[in-house]
């Protein structure tokens, strides 16, 4: 679980906003829920055969004897407050986002920490191609804003429950007679949850599955229809996106559209972002019966795909520097000043000369710096200092204010 410092957190602060921004000009509302629940929320919708339920939540029964588990992922609480909430009876469609840490006890890896950070998007109260074209659309620009270059969508279908058990029953018949060439893992999968057979890794496993029936070949009507909608509407929206017939995902709720997105940089096993359909899921948690559609981005994993020379520097603040040590009561007079007025600035507290302050305003790209001294005590002005263009003026303190406020953001 990772401590975050200044440096990393201005790139992650930068990332959080920028996805507000575009979450706000698609309409959705921000959600918080809390980091705890009871355990139970998790079982019922991510699946008690999953790896993530069998192996990797973080619970703990409380002093009242509830089992509660740290979350994993976002929707599950999402559908719970949802549901809690009785946000269906106000409107018939939610849009939701939210941002924050998930945890989960797995082997730390790159881009794979036991607490991360997700963000992710929802839309409860209905389903239907043009919904999952919305947030799929959705998906590409946000990444496209935060400056991901060369990811690639991915795009399946797991069709409605009845395709699926008809494709189970498919897919446990191929393999019956090749059990003793699959791993373990895939060996115990078949009998619990034999989709996740579909995305093993492992080489043996892959060429075991290389005749495997097809999940397209099983959808009903209805479901090809919807998938075939989606895909000419994503065309049309000119959103690439490549067909993969053995994407499952690895968590049960999922139905109909599902997708990934991968990137280059984190090799094979890893996407970025992750999402689908979920229809069954709200009634199944007691919820009524209305259709939804997420996805959920990880953050470690974006920040490996991300460039930080494409993110747009913040201005360091301005120093206010003491033109000799008896003029640093009034500086410090002076940048307190200027900091109630709203102005980013900093005064040197290591005893630094006139000189060593200089250069280290040039060495902390400092746009200005403010100059106090016996003349500008005695005129009542401020010299500031353009440190780009070397332009110098004096100024009242309240025209420095002014100028300067605005002007510097100094959180990268
Ligand atoms: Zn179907
Ligand atoms: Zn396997």
């Amino acid at each position: 679980m990772p401590d975050i410092l200044p440096a990393e957190m201005a790139v992650r602060r930068w990332v959080e906003d920028t996805a507000r921004d575009v979450f706000r000009t698609f309409g959705y509302g921000e959600i918080r829920t809390p980091f705890l629940e009871e355990t139970d929320v998790f079982t019922r919708s991510i699946g008690e055969e999953t790896d993530i339920v069998q192996k990797e939540m973080y619970s703990l029964t409380d002093r009242g004897g509830t089992n509660i588990s740290l979350r994993p992922e976002g929707t599950a609480s999402i559908v719970r407050a949802y549901i809690e909430h009785g946000l269906h009876h106000k409107e018939g469609l939610v849009k939701l986002f939210y941002a924050g840490p998930m945890f989960r006890g797995e082997r730390p890896q790159k881009g794979r920490l036991r607490q991360f950070y997700q963000i992710g998007a929802e839309i409860i109260g209905a389903s239907g191609p043009y919904i999952d074209a919305e947030i799929i659309f959705n998906l590409d620009v946000l990444l496209k804003q935060l400056k991901v270059d060369g990811f690639t969508i991915l795009l399946n279908s797991l069709g409605c429950a009845r395709d699926r058990a008809a494709f189970k029953k498919a897919l446990s018949d191929y393999l019956a007679g090749k059990m003793p060439a699959l791993c373990d893992n895939c060996k115990r999968r078949a009998g619990t949850n034999i989709l996740r057979v579909l995305d093993c890794k492992r080489e043996g496993c892959r060429a075991t599955l290389g005749e495997a029936p097809d999940i397209l070949d099983y959808l009903c009507g209805a479901c090809s229809g919807d998938y075939a909608a989606l895909k000419s509407i994503l065309s049309e929206m000119g959103v690439p996106f490549r067909q993969r017939k053995d994407l499952v995902r690895g968590l049960d709720y999922y139905t109909g559209t599902v997708f990934e997105v991968v990137h280059p940089s984190l090799g094979a096993q890893d996407a970025i972002a992750a999402g689908g359909r979920y229809d069954e899921l709200v009634k199944q948690m007691g919820g009524p019966d209305v259709g939804a559609t997420g996805y959920g981005i990880g953050i470690e994993r974006l920040l490996l795909a991300i460039d930080v020379k494409d993110i747009p520097p913040g201005l360091a603040g301005a120093l206010v520097i003491p033109v000799g040590d008896e003029f640093r009561p009034d500086a410090f007079r002076i940048t307190s000043g200027l900091r109630i007025k709203g102005v980013p600035c900093e005064m040197d507290h290591s005893g630094r000369s006139f000189k060593g302050q200089m250069r280290k305003a040039h060495r902390d790209r400092r746009k200005f710096v403010i100059m106090v001294g016996e003349e500008e005590i005695k005129s009542e002005k401020l010299l500031l200092k353009d440190m780009e263009t070397g332009e110098q003026k004096a100024l009242s303190f309240e025209d420095v204010a002014q100028r300067l406020k605005g002007v510097l953001k100094s959180d990268v």
